[in-house]
Formats: structure tokens, C-alpha cells, sequence
């Protein structure tokens, strides 16, 4: 991958701060421009910086370009044999034709799948801060059980996301005050009091790579996503598993959670109750008990509290079976 030069892009710092937005893939951006949700007074389009490679690095983990296609990254060699559940999470998510188009930093950077969020005839304080959320009292089926607070419990709809934050991933951005190294477990925010600030990015800062640490030998990983179809349909829950299985017992164990959160979940909680344990049911039932205990189901959403438990349960035979 060449080098970045932020050079390059010294007018589109100019532009983004004075209130305009990146484009790339545009899967995200132009459909909320079509709906009004999103009204920037300029786009800046990115897609001729060279940030579209994927890398080995030199630690023997991967460096992704922000610019690189979901399908691409899917069926890229190293990614489809030693990242399984990134090639899997990015496979189950959209459509084919929308993946050749949404990029990898694009993709970390979708906006929820809230109802309301989407329809500027309802209030939403993630869209118009102070507004109210129409979620609390309305139809909040997709809606968030871990994370949420009482100005927003709208979910996080990315499926490569929970998969980067299984495999620890790293975001790298660059910025008018420089570059910067962001862990994805400290990228994305909680709402709070404000969930019009959804990650950790100042307004003219570019994502410009993605790495992926090296994976230890024998660890093995899988991704599985539950939903209301079969293709086309985002989670209702999804697990992310990155696991090193040895003599029978779970020596290390990296858990995300999708679908169930207001970002991508990565429970610790589960990961603590595995580790240095066997490998079988009872302890992946106890991993996900741990997973899901401080759930707050919504009217509509508690269904998804047992799903995300049985989903995690499945997850976790899978990838240690294989390992
Ligand atoms: Fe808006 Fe969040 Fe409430 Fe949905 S859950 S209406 S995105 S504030």
C-alpha cells in the first residue's frame, strides 16, 4: 500500500471542516441524503487516495485500506483462510452488489437501522439532538439491550465491526493535529446524554487503515448472524468468535456481540468465565448467561436477550470444534 500523504487531501480537510462530508462507497451516505437524514453542504469525494490495498504487516497481521470493497476484503486469500470471521461477518451482511460498492472504513462508519432515525416525520436525538426518542415508547423490536440509555437504544448495524472487534482490530486515522492509533474496543461510543456522537473521530479526521494484530497458532474463529431472512437483513443478534482451543480447553478466548448493543459488544464478561475451562456446553452457557446479564429488554425486544444467549452458545461449539 502507498503510503498516505495527507497533502493529498489538504482541500478536503478545508471542506469537512466547514460542514461537509467524505463520500466513498456512498452506501450509507446518499441513501440518508435521499431521505433528508443527512444534509451536508458539500461531499467530498475520496475514492482516488490510495488506500484501497490490503497488506501483510510486518508483525504477520493484516493493513487494510479504508478504501478497500467489502467483497474484496471477503474474498481476499488471507482474509477467507486465516480471518474466517471477518470474511464471514462482511458475507452475511447487505447485498452483493452493495458490497462491491461499501468500503471498510464506510462500513465501520454506518449509521443505524432505527425506524426513526430514518423518518424525519418522528423525533430522534441521534438525528436532532433534544428532539426525544420515539424508540422508548414505539416499536422497538431491533432495538438495543445492552448499552442503551434514555436519549437513545438504537443498535450499531455492522456486521464486519463485531468481527474487527473479536479479532482486536485497530483503527488508524489521520487529521489536521496528525495520526492517530484507535483500539476499535475505544472507537465507538455509548449514546449517554449525547448519541449524535457515535465514535471517537473529530469532524475533519479520516480513516485511513484498518490492522489486524497476527493470530496465534491454531486459533480459529467463526461468525454467526441470526435475522428475520435468510439474505439482505440485518442482525437481530450475531456473535463473533476468535478462539485457541487446547487439550480440550478454551486457552484463549475473544467474544463480539452484534445486534444486541448500541455498538459492537465485545463482552468480556463471556470471555472471562471461558477462559483456562473446557470447551463444552455448560461452560458456553455460562459465557453467555454472563454475556447478556445487565440486558434491558424494551417492550418489543426481549426476545432477543435468549437469542443472542443461544447464538453465542452456537458460535462457541462451532469455532472450538474446529480448533
Ligand atoms: Fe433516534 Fe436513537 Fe431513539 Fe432511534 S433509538 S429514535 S436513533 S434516539
Amino acid at each position: 500500500m502507498q503510503s498516505f500523504s495527507f497533502t493529498q487531501a489538504k482541500t478536503v480537510d478545508g471542506a469537512v471542516a466547514q460542514g461537509a462530508r467524505y463520500v466513498a462507497g456512498g452506501t450509507t451516505l446518499i441513501d440518508l441524503m435521499k431521505l433528508d437524514v443527512e444534509t451536508p453542504r458539500q461531499v467530498v469525494d475520496i475514492n482516488l487516495l490510495p488506500l484501497d490495498h490490503v497488506e501483510t504487516a510486518p508483525d504477520g497481521g493484516l493493513k487494510i485500506g479504508a478504501l478497500v470493497r467489502n467483497s474484496d476484503l471477503a474474498n481476499h486469500p488471507e482474509v477467507k483462510t486465516r480471518y474466517t470471521v471477518l470474511s464471514e461477518a462482511l458475507l452475511s451482511g447487505a447485498s452483493p452488489q452493495l458490497r462491491n460498492m461499501a468500503t471498510t472504513g464506510g462500513n465501520l462508519l454506518q449509521r443505524t437501522r432505527c425506524y426513526y432515525f430514518r423518518d424525519t416525520n418522528y423525533a430522534c436525538n441521534k438525528r436532532q439532538p433534544g428532539s426525544g426518542c420515539s424508540a422508548q415508547d414505539g416499536f422497538n423490536r431491533i432495538h438495543a439491550v445492552l448499552g442503551g440509555s434514555e436519549q437513545c437504544v438504537a443498535t450499531h448495524p455492522s456486521d464486519m465491526a463485531v468481527a474487527m472487534m473479536a479479532l482486536e482490530a485497530v483503527v488508524h486515522t489521520h487529521g489536521v493535529k496528525g495520526e492517530r492509533t484507535i483500539p476499535l474496543n475505544e472507537f465507538y461510543l455509548l449514546p449517554g446524554s449525547t448519541p449524535d456522537k457515535e465514535n471517537v473521530l473529530e469532524p475533519e479526521e479520516l480513516i485511513t487503515y484498518v490492522t489486524l494484530p497476527a493470530l496465534a497458532a491454531g486459533m480459529k474463529s467463526h461468525y454467526l448472524k441470526l435475522r428475520d431472512r435468510a439474505q439482505y437483513e440485518f442482525a437481530l443478534a450475531s456473535v463473533a468468535v476468535v478462539a485457541q482451543v487446547d487439550g480440550g480447553r478454551v486457552q484463549r478466548v475473544r467474544i463480539a456481540m452484534g445486534g444486541v448493543g448500541t455498538k459492537p459488544w465485545r463482552s468480556r464478561e463471556a470471555e472471562a468465565v471461558l477462559e483456562g475451562k473446557a470447551a463444552n456446553e455448560r461452560n458456553f452457557r455460562a459465557a453467555a448467561e454472563a454475556a447478556l446479564r445487565d440486558a434491558k429488554p424494551l417492550r418489543y425486544n426481549g426476545f432477543k436477550i435468549e437469542l443472542a444467549k443461544q447464538a453465542m452458545v452456537r458460535t462457541l461449539t462451532v469455532a472450538t470444534k474446529s480448533a
